[in-house]
């Protein structure tokens, strides 16, 4: 059988790994190709994770970089077709939410090609979020849909899917996390950058939402300020993040230690050490319920509400008075988490499963 996967940006690569090492077992009856959109394409946004994730180097490379989302996702189009029409694959893999994805499916349904999408049925009901939209395309082009959590397959459903398609498997990224536990543990990272575990918190931020709009991002960054006075932060700060930053002037307490986005063994190792962590990331909020560090996650809603119904996310309305209080809030109460059931570190052997049926 032959499968085609792909990977485009950073989020996408801890979830295309399991996946081909558990299809790898299977020996010759499996030929797999990896195709990069380039969507992500440098040293810390892509290659690092190739390296630590055991990732094989992709056979195919499409070289789409930056543009608008029209202009990106119909590149990908374009670059995409002779590829998949050249490999004419048995299964297209495509996982998560973001162009590539959307981009990869479309060709391949408009050829024929069965589609499987990895973490299927997320919802935030959010259609401002262009993953949102990425999302439901794709699950509506879908032939099999592996979702990460029943509320998934409660999504699909309602929205008419037959439930025949839909197969709970459990979340691939959990798998990534379980196998590099004791690489994690080895990274320095602390130490290098003076922390003490349980005495910092960890920072992300990228969404449009929060960092395109000049007066929310000071807003946010004023929040962190606040916070630094009490607990030093460590915020591996997104290319686009960085870039506004610059653009708006907007200061920066010295107490934030603004670093390069980090790869996956250090990041990991800061978020299982970190006291909070404040993100608006879906992978953040699942690598946290996993590890029970209390997430809170600034944005008005979440297409992982699992996260919050048995893991320690909390939503929090962005804006710098709502971020302050629910960080005492969870200070005061930390949130207690029951892990998610399937996340388990098997996902990727049931999805591997399922392909060769
Ligand atoms: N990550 C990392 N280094 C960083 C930031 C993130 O290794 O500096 C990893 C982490 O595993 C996270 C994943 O990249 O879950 C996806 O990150 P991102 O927040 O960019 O994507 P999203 O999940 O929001 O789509």
């Amino acid at each position: 059988m032959k499968i085609l996967s792909v990977v485009g940006a950073r989020p996408n690569f801890m979830k295309i790994a399991p996946i081909m090492r558990a299809l790898d077992s299977y020996g010759d009856r499996v030929q797999q190709t990896l195709v990069h959109t380039g969507q992500h394409f440098d040293e810390k946004m892509s290659d690092v994770f190739f390296r630590e994730l055991e990732l094989p180097k992709p056979h195919e490379h499409l070289g789409v970089s930056g543009g608008s989302h029209a202009a990106q996702t119909a590149r990908i189009m374009l670059e995409f077709e002779p590829v998949i029409l050249k490999h004419r694959p048995d299964w297209l893999v495509v996982v998560g939410d973001v162009n590539s994805t959307v981009a990869c499916s479309l060709v391949a349904s408009k050829i024929g090609v069965p589609i499987a999408h990895v973490e299927a049925g997320l919802r935030s009901r959010d259609n401002t979020m262009p993953e949102e939209i990425n999302r439901k395309i794709t699950d509506a082009i879908s032939d099999l849909l592996l979702t990460p959590s029943p509320d998934g397959d409660a999504n699909l459903i309602a929205e008419g899917v037959s439930p025949d398609r839909i197969h709970c498997v459990g979340n691939v990224m959990i798998d990534s996390l379980i196998r590099a536990l004791p690489k994690i543990e080895q990274s320095e990272i602390l130490t290098t950058l003076g922390l003490t575990a349980g005495e910092f918190v960890l920072a992300t931020l990228h969404r449009p939402s929060n960092v395109d709009d000049p007066a929310m991002l000071a807003e946010l960054i004023a929040a962190l300020n606040e916070v630094s006075q009490t607990l030093p932060i460590v915020f591996p700060v997104h290319p686009r993040t960085r870039a506004r930053l610059e653009t708006e002037n907007i200061t920066v307490a010295d107490a934030i230690n603004m670093v390069d986005p980090l790869g996956y063994f250090d990041f990991m190792s800061l978020m299982k050490s970190a006291n909070v962590v404040m993100t608006d990331s879906g992978g953040v909020q699942e690598e946290t319920t996993y590890l029970g560090v209390t997430c809170l996650t600034v944005r008005p809603n979440t297409e992982r509400p699992i996260t919050i119904d048995e893991g320690t996310n909390r939503l929090v309305e962005p804006g710098k008075d709502t971020l302050l209080a629910a960080w005492k809030e969870v200070e005061a109460h930390p949130p207690a988490r029951r892990c998610p059931k399937l996340w388990d570190g098997k996902a990727a052997e049931r999805i591997a499963k399922r392909l060769l049926g």
